[in-house]
């Protein structure tokens, strides 16, 4: 389980997806790492960047949250949620937030469009060190 690739079908319904994303990523939450389990941590769709921040409902902007967490972080910005689990003493996955970012940036270079998105993503990614 690394952070980049396999490649996921966005035309796959939710749940699916949401599969194909936990054994993409690893069957932990991406902030608290907190390891998926059947009716204790059930994994929950996350945007990378907020769906009200423009964030295309794509694999490349998914990850996969706990509830908890996922509710909690609401719009916050990811290099902003990562800082806020580090300073709860989390381990949050650097790597695949990082992973995701860079790949909504080539999957928008690809596709197109995403005007709102982009400005976001880019100061993001140099938040991050990444851009
Ligand atoms: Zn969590």
């Amino acid at each position: 389980m690394g952070a980049g690739s396999p490649r996921v079908d966005a035309s796959l319904p939710r749940p699916e997806r949401l599969r194909r994303i936990v054994e993409r990523d690893g069957a932990e939450c991406v902030w608290c790492r907190r390891p998926f389990e059947a009716g204790r941590t059930e994994p929950s769709l996350e945007h990378v960047v907020p769906r009200l921040k423009g964030g295309p409902a794509w694999p490349e902007n998914e990850v996969a949250a706990c509830r908890r967490d996922n509710r909690a972080r609401g719009h916050t910005s990811p290099a902003a949620w990562l800082e806020e689990c580090e300073r709860r003493g989390w381990e949050p996955r650097r790597d695949v937030i990082g992973a995701r970012l860079l790949e909504l940036r080539a999957a928008i270079a690809e596709r197109g469009g995403q005007r709102r998105a982009r400005p976001y993503l880019e100061g993001q990614l140099r938040r991050l060190g990444l851009a």
